[in-house]
């Protein structure tokens, strides 16, 4: 094992695949590559391996170039059960959402355009006048996701005074994402009140002075406190704050527009729940119990609103036009009534164990071997509903037996076109049909068969 073993840039540049790469994508690019490849296999040598040859480093070279061009991120298939998955892009667009988007994407389209008078419009006015009447509010306005919400918001109608939050609400969301963050990136000053698991209305009440600029609630929605616990309820904090003069911020958090109790789920907070109650802005994701494209709504009153409107950062943080036809599309469903039916998260959540049961059993069939139909749990995700589950069944291959065991067959099954993503559940792989669209089922069946080598 000796670093002379190696083999040179200049011999690696020479081979034929890479004289057929520098062709294709020109000489820096490929002359770049063929560095990293040396100098990978310079840290392997390093480390005991044996020094590869030209025709490995070669090949090494091939596979860079290959994973290069390829388009990111992929389509893959999530059998892992777990619905609103954040690594996998949350919620799956409906179908009508999907051509919504790509309608607007390929051509042209009337996103500042009044079609009745050919004057300049707002790209805003038609999501407005739906979320209006979904949620009660009297204003609305879409950005590019809760993130950007609430740091608009916060901006907007509290930078240099203070907002109080209970301290068990300024918590972590997800992804390095703190409310205490959020806060001070907006100018604000974070006033905690309350303890980690106790917080009541008098609580804000001692903490609002002059300064105050706003009281604000975040739903826990990655986590429960349970047991010795209290906070306030919205209408509870909004009462105090027509007393006092403070409006309520409200992060919702999933967006959820339907009632979870009717899914057998507990009960999620709903935007249009909190604009009842009073609040005067409601912040939440379009990408979660929404099961739309990513993005962030905020409704509440026309003045605080138009605050937000007309704060700088909303056009920093304005929503693109491929999200808001899907956002659109996808809030037409609930319009229409049809929300449960037509968007695949509510399809998924809603289907019946039985239902699910069937499909398993079809899948084992063809797929054969050791592969069982077992029970499991599905869950939602997406930091929503925490410790939550829907009862489901799953096909479940045994490790044992198999090359490299559970996570070989789980590490094949990502290998293939597209890559079908599984959970593995005491050295077992389990594929739960819940999240598998209908159009994949042959793909994950084919693509098993070819894992469990
Ligand atoms: C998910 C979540 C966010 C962040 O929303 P994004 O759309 O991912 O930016 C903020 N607040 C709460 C309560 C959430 O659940």
């Amino acid at each position: 094992m000796s670093l002379r073993d190696l083999p040179s840039v200049e011999r690696a540049l020479s081979t034929t695949p890479a004289q057929a790469l520098r062709e294709r994508y020109g000489h820096d690019w490929v002359v770049g590559m063929v560095r990293d490849c040396v100098e990978e296999a310079r840290l392997s040598v390093r480390n005991g391996a044996a020094a590869p040859s030209v025709d490995e480093i070669a090949a090494l070279l091939e596979e860079k170039a290959r994973r290069l061009v390829e388009s990111h991120p992929r389509r893959v298939i999530n059998a892992t059960g777990v619905i609103i998955h954040t690594n996998l892009g949350r919620a799956p667009l409906s179908r009508e959402a999907t051509e919504a988007m790509t309608g607007v994407a390929q051509g042209y389209s009337s996103l500042e355009l009044d079609l009745d008078s050919g004057r300049r419009g707002s790209r805003q006015d038609r999501l407005q006048a739906i979320l209006r009447r979904l949620t009660g509010a009297e204003a609305a306005l879409a950005v590019n996701n809760n993130a950007a919400a609430l740091l608009l918001g916060l901006s907007a109608i509290a930078a240099g005074r203070e907002v109080i939050v209970s301290r068990g609400e300024a918590v972590e969301i997800g992804g390095g994402f703190r409310i205490p963050d959020v806060l001070a990136q907006s100018g604000a000053t974070l006033v905690e009140v309350g303890t980690t698991n106790r917080t009541y209305a008098s609580d804000y009440e001692a903490a609002i002075s002059e300064n105050t600029a706003a009281l604000l609630k975040v739903h826990s929605s990655n986590f429960r406190v349970t047991g010795f616990t209290h906070s306030p309820g919205t209408g509870e904090l909004v009462e105090l704050g027509r007393r006092r003069g403070v409006p309520i911020l409200h992060d919702v958090g999933s967006g959820c527009l339907l009632d979870t109790r009717l899914y057998g789920l507990s009960s999620e907070p709903r935007p249009q729940d909190s604009v009842r109650a009073g609040a005067g802005l409601v912040f939440f994701s379009t990408d979660k119990l929404l099961g739309g494209p990513q993005g962030g709504v905020i409704v509440g009153s026309e003045a605080l609103v138009g605050r937000l409107s007309r704060h700088p950062l909303a056009r920093a943080v304005r929503i693109d036009k491929m999200s808001l036809a899907a956002l659109t599309a996808t809030l037409l469903h609930y319009v229409k009534r049809e929300a449960p039916r037509m968007i695949p998260i509510w399809r998924m959540i809603s289907a019946s164990p039985h239902e699910i049961g069937e499909r398993a059993a079809r899948w084992r069939e063809a797929i054969g071997g050791d592969a069982e139909v077992s029970p499991v749990k599905s869950t939602v995700g997406g930091g929503s509903l925490p410790g939550e589950t829907l009862d489901s069944w799953a096909v479940v291959i045994p490790g044992a037996g198999i090359s490299q065991g559970a996570r070989g067959i789980a590490r094949r099954l990502r290998e293939q076109d597209p890559p079908v993503i599984a959970r593995i559940e005491d050295e077992r792989v389990v594929l739960d049909p819940r999240t598998v669209l209908p159009e994949e089922e042959d793909a994950v069946v084919k693509s098993v068969r070819e894992a469990v080598l």
